[in-house]
């Protein structure tokens, strides 16, 4: 069976011909030194997050496709795909693999199967929950606010060819009015509020999914949803993400 992939990617998502390593990691670039058959790690990995309760097939077939070891220095390769946030430069992190699951599946939303319309993601990073999301959404958007991670991500995603994904270079706290209505809105830093901006650019039956500063000091998961009555909002688990900034850098 040579099933094509839904979309123009060169992740491994394809499943491993019976008996045979599988076709697609072979095809895919050598796991830069690493010594491990990432495919056979995340799949693992993937496991152990359905085990932890992630639910959505379209969120755990698109973490199993992403290589987060190229998203890291190579020095941390090897705790890729551990449950681990990891530094990416600039004091900023990459959130663990389980919170992405978790956020994206809350992205999502109730309704199984397709994909999500155009999503913005606030907090580019790395570039690794861009590609996470390019596999479960049509359109993603993409700001980061520091130069030298914009460029990064750029660099980290260029092999992967995608694109549905657009890195911007700005404040994400104004949003990204020229993509809007957005079907989702994600953010990898946590402010004191979800800005007016991000909610204004939300369209209807549309969700924002936030880390916010909740009265204690503590942060917790927002998720907000636009109904055709107004927002609602549900505070969720507490987490812990870096600072949501104004300005660039
Ligand atoms: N999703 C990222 C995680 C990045 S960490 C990944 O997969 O790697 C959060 C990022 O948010 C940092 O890079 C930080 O610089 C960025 N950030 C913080 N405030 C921001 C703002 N107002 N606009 C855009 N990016 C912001």
């Amino acid at each position: 069976m040579n099933r094509r992939p839904a979309f123009p990617v060169r992740l491994d998502a394809k499943p491993a011909p019976a008996g045979s390593r599988p076709a697609a990691a072979a095809a895919a670039p050598a796991p830069d030194g690493v010594g491990l058959d990432s495919q056979a790690v995340r799949a693992r990995m993937v496991q152990r997050l359905a085990a932890q309760g992630i639910r959505d097939q379209r969120v755990l077939a698109a973490v199993g496709a992403v290589q987060r070891h190229r998203f890291v220095d190579t020095a941390l390769a090897n705790q890729a795909y551990e449950d681990t946030s990891l530094p990416i430069g600039l004091g900023q992190t990459i959130s663990k693999p389980s919170v992405v699951a978790r956020m994206v599946e809350l992205l999502l939303g109730p309704a199984t199967g397709g994909k999500l319309g155009r999503v913005l993601e606030i907090g580019t990073g790395c570039g690794y929950q861009a590609a996470v999301l390019s596999l479960v959404a049509a359109e993603v958007y993409s700001v980061e606010r520091l130069r030298q991670l914009h460029d990064k991500a750029r660099d980290n995603l260029r092999p992967f060819r995608l694109p549905n994904v657009h890195l911007l270079f700005g404040d994400g706290m104004a949003g990204y009015a020229r993509g809007a209505p957005y079907a989702g809105i994600i953010a990898a830093a946590g402010g004191e509020a979800v800005p007016q901006a991000w909610c204004d650019q939300l369209a209807v039956g549309g969700r924002i999914v936030a880390p916010t500063q909740m009265a204690g000091g503590q942060q917790a998961l927002v998720v907000i949803e636009k109904t055709a009555r107004g927002l609602q909002q549900s505070v969720l688990e507490a987490v812990h993400f870096v600072p949501l900034k104004s300005g660039i850098a």
